[in-house]
This record gives structure tokens, sequence and C-alpha cells, in this order.
């Protein structure tokens, strides 16, 4: 498969939005460079006692709309230009969704499959104390993203309070709720996700229902959407894992698959499935793909194979630029991820703002809180498709960098 630099990609969705826009050139050369970008080097005596030093970055795209808010990934593909196209998408996200927040991502390049829990605490916390000079619950707010989860949020969060000597919950969201952590933050992304199918279907009079669902990737994002739309009553037919997927037309049971990637470390080799690979995986015919794994999965070269009836981007960045254009030209509409998966910083939201006024909402509460913003945005996005005669991509583009553009002008540049 062709490498495509994330940061290219979005460079050119930036620049796509600009041009329909007529957006101030000023503001779009400032916009395509992030604030601040942090790399840092991660000393970390291994189990063996050998000393293994990482590469860690957090990059901050922008500030104007609030302070930057952005996961943290741990993964070997990791590189700065990964970071800075993932920060500038959590910028486009958290404006798309009204939040008080610029963006801002993180990453460390590793392979946490492979090391141990104590290995990657260590990284975690060390990590976390090279980037406490520009974090902080009023600067810059990480939380969990691809290969990261509640308990490193934990670290890094028990991590920052030591280094300033109190608790402080709000510095870092998707934290276990026994320290501060938002009910129903686990399930967000994915609940975001399906609100946002839901209301795309309903529009053309379908409903997720009887529906047949593919996912591709197995981690938070993917294994929760399998829960939910198995709830939902909607037939789960193919899903994969880093290590490929399996296939049943019947149904894959959220239970059965996901005990036996606990049990085994992947959907793979799950009993009565058919194997396929990731490849094949994304040109099954289904109501509903949900790419929930990383960027570049759906590009030239597949989209004209592509059979699904709408794509949802659980993942960021999973289509290229020209694949998104070829599949709104098949008029396959594509839900993009700054709108499908925006239900994870939403809820992250949510975690912080109660982490600075120290009261908490239930489960039912911020699932409606959650709804109350995702339906608004995904409408607002599919309205203006329709009268502009574009795909969902551009329409939530326009929203949200209008909304920055607008900040960025009030603000104004200093000195
Ligand atoms: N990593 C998630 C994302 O890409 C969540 C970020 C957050 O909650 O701040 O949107």
């Amino acid at each position: 498969m062709k490498e495509v630099n994330p940061y290219v990609l979005a460079l050119k969705q930036l620049d796509r939005v600009a041009k329909k826009i007529n957006l101030d050139p000023g503001i779009h050369e400032k916009l395509k460079y992030p604030k601040r970008a942090l790399i840092v080097s991660i000393p970390v005596v291994m189990d063996d006692g050998r000393l293994e030093v990482f590469t860690g970055y957090r990059v901050q795209h922008n500030v104007d709309r609030g302070p930057s808010k952005g996961g943290i990934r741990f993964h070997p593909d990791v590189t700065l230009d990964h970071v800075k196209a993932l920060a500038m998408w959590m910028t486009w996200k958290c404006a798309a969704m009204g939040l008080p927040y610029g963006g801002a991502k993180g990453g460390v390049t590793c392979d946490p499959r492979k090391m141990s829990r104590s290995e990657v605490e260590k990284l975690s916390r060390r990590y976390a104390t090279e980037i406490a000079i520009v974090i902080g619950p009023d600067r810059d707010i990480p939380a969990p993203d691809v290969y990261t989860n509640p308990q490193i949020m934990g670290w890094m969060m028990d991590t920052y309070s030591m280094h300033v000597g109190h608790a402080v919950p709000g510095v870092v969201t998707g934290k276990p709720v026994e320290i501060g952590g938002a009910y129903g933050r686990v399930e967000a992304t994915a609940r975001g996700c399906l609100f946002t199918v839901g209301e795309a279907l309903k529009c053309s009079g379908k409903e997720l229902k009887g529906s047949t669902v593919v996912i591709q990737g197995y981690g938070n994002a993917g294994s929760i959407s399998h829960r939910l739309a198995e709830e939902e009553g909607a037939r789960v037919i193919a899903v994969s894992d880093s290590k490929g997927g399996i296939l049943n037309s019947e149904g894959l049971s959220f239970s059965g698959v996901s005990a036996h990637k606990k049990e085994t470390g992947s959907v793979v080799g799950f009993p009565g499935a058919h194997p396929l690979t990731n490849a094949e995986l994304l040109e099954l015919e289904c109501d509903l793909l949900i790419p929930a794994a990383l960027e570049n999965q759906i590009t030239a070269d597949n989209a004209p194979r592509l059979k699904a009836g709408l794509i949802a981007e659980a993942a960021n960045g999973p289509t290229t630029e020209e694949a998104g254009e070829i599949l709104f030209k098949r008029k396959i509409p594509v839900i993009p991820d700054i709108i499908a998966n925006a239900g994870g910083v939403v809820v992250s939201c949510f975690e912080w703002a109660q982490n600075l006024m120290g009261y908490f909402w239930t489960e039912d509460e911020v699932n409606k809180k959650l709804h109350d913003i995702m339906i608004p945005a995904f409408r607002n996005t599919y309205e203006l498709a329709g009268q502009e005669g574009i795909d969902l991509r551009l329409a939530a583009y326009m929203l949200a960098v209008e909304r920055v553009a607008a900040a960025v002008k009030i603000r104004g540049v200093y000195p």
C-alpha cells in the first residue's frame, strides 16, 4: 500500500476548505503549522536490565478557542508528522463539536504489545514527566488514543500530581472513574459514532436495526462499536485487528469475539468464522463500514471496489483525499472522523469540566449530553452538505475551520 504522510493529507484537507470558504491567506498560513511541538527522549530500564530510549512527542496545533486537547498514542508508526496531523485534526474536531478547546496530540514510538505492564508504566510516567512542562488542566489536556487506556491515563495523572504536590485530576481525561474519570467515557467514541450513524441512516429512511456491519480494528472504538451495534439489533458480519479479520455472514457475537481476543490476543481464529485480510474486509458488501483502526486504509486503490452503503470513520484519517472524491462520486456517504469519532473528546470535555467543578454526572446524564452535542453537529453538517452539494467532510471542515478562523481573528496576532 502506498504510504501517505498524514500531515500531507491534513494540509490538503485544509487547502480544500480554505478555497471553499475563501479563508484569509494569513490565517490559512497560521493554521498550517502547529503552535508548538515538543520532542522528548524517554529512557526506560527494561525488565532485562537494558536501558532503552524511546522518542515521544506532544504537538499543540492551535489554542485560539481554548486549551489544547487530544490523545496520546503508543504505536511503532508514530512520527512527528503523524502527531502533527493528528493534532490538527483535534483542532477541527473540537471546533466542529463546539468544545472550548484547541487541538493537540501526543505519541511515543514504541510497541506496547511487546512490553510488560511495568515497562509500559515506566514509559508512561517518564513521558508524562517530560511533557509536564507543556501540559496542565488550563493548558493542554491529554487523553487515551491507539494502544493507551484508562490505566495509563491514571499513571500520567498520578505522575503530574506528584510533581506539583497535589492531586490534579483535570490534567488528563479518560481516567478510571475511581480517580475522577467520567462515567461512559470508555464507550463514548463508539456511542457517539453510532449516534451519528443512526441519524445518517434516518436521513435516508433506514435504521441500524437489521443492518449488516463490518468493523476494521478491535481496540476501544472498534470493539465497543461491535457491542453497541449488536445491542441496537444490527448484524456485525466481520471484524478485524492488526493480525487479520474474521467473517461470518450469520453474525459474530460480541461476547464470543471479545472473550476470544482476551484469551488469545486476537480476533483471528474465532471458531465458526472464515479468516480474511484487513484489505478483503474493507471490500465486503455491507450496510455500514466502520474503519476503527489507523490512517490511510481507504485509498484510491480500494475505494472503487468498496461495497458499503455508509462509512463512519471511527478512526482518525482512514480515508485519503482521492478516495474521498471517488466515494463521493459513487454516492457512498462518509461520516468524517471529526464528527464520527468526536464522542470521545466530547465526554473527555465533560470529564474535565466535572474535575474542575468537583461534581459528577451519572452515566445516563453523560450519554444524554453526548447525544445532545453529537446530533446537532451531524445535522448541521448534513444540511450544509446538502445545500452546497458537497461531501460531509468538506461541510464539517467548513463549519469547524470558520469557527477557528473567527477565534484567530478576534484574538489577533500578538504582539
Ligand atoms: N484520542 C481521541 C481522539 O482522537 C480522544 C481525545 C480526547 O479525548 O482528548 O479524538
